[in-house]
């Protein structure tokens, strides 16, 4: 199997482009002591994506260590990260990196970054299904993705057959009962919640990126 080419990296400049808040903003949402990572490589060593990210998992702690916001919530890795949590479970020091990953993805969001548009249009358009359905509608899901992706046709070879052997269905089915009413108010909340919290650090930008536009 050919490796995938690193995408060139562009220099970083410390004295300007460091901003000494990130470390404490990052620590204080992820709840983790970032300070502790001594920079062992474990994490990085047992990554599945390390071949395809720009930074490695434990190059992107040494960039939040070293404050540089603009190049850590630029990287294309928060974005391809699995959340598989490998990383996690190798850190000698007991740091859910896999959770400082996600965090630094909201950062990266409500920041407008998303170099990875596809990872991003691909969430957005699953949150919205299950918001609207009570549960992901996956004929629905597939269509929007290929649609907002720029290519309609892109999955038409598989949605044919799995459409005659049952496997996808043309109508959603939502929940009974009470259950989309509540999976509506779970979104509800967090709208109410990501609100609020990205007010503090942008005032047109919210977490989950619904309304934001992209810079990357
Ligand atoms: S959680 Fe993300 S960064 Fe950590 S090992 Fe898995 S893919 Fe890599
Ligand atoms: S495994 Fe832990 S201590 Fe080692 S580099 Fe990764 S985050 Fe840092």
């Amino acid at each position: 199997m050919q490796t995938p080419m690193r995408p060139p990296l562009r220099m970083i400049d410390l004295a300007a482009d460091r901003d000494p808040g990130f470390q404490t903003e990052v620590a204080h949402e992820s709840g983790q002591l970032l300070e502790s990572c001594y920079q062992c490589g474990n994490c990085t060593a047992g990554c599945v994506y390390t071949l395809d990210y720009d930074f490695p998992v434990h190059q992107v702690m040494r960039l939040v260590q070293l404050g540089l916001r603009e190049q850590a919530l630029s990287c294309r890795s928060v974005w391809l990260c699995a959340t598989c949590q490998a990383c996690t479970t190798r850190c000698p020091n007991n740091i859910d990196v896999a959770r400082v990953m996600d965090v630094l993805r909201h950062m990266a969001r409500r920041a407008g970054f998303a170099p990875e548009a596809s990872v991003k249009t691909f969430t957005d358009s699953f949150l919205a299904s299950v918001a609207k359905h009570g549960r992901v509608f996956e004929a629905g899901l597939a269509a929007v993705f290929a649609l907002k992706g720029g290519k309609p046709l892109q999955d038409a070879g598989l949605g044919l057959p799995m459409l005659t052997r049952g496997k996808l269905s043309l109508t959603p089915h939502e929940p009974g009962g009470h259950g989309k009413a509540e999976v509506a108010a779970i979104f509800s909340r967090f709208h109410r919640f990501a609100v609020q919290g990205a007010s503090a650090h942008s005032p047109d930008a919210t977490p989950c990126g619904c309304k934001t536009e992209d810079k990357g």
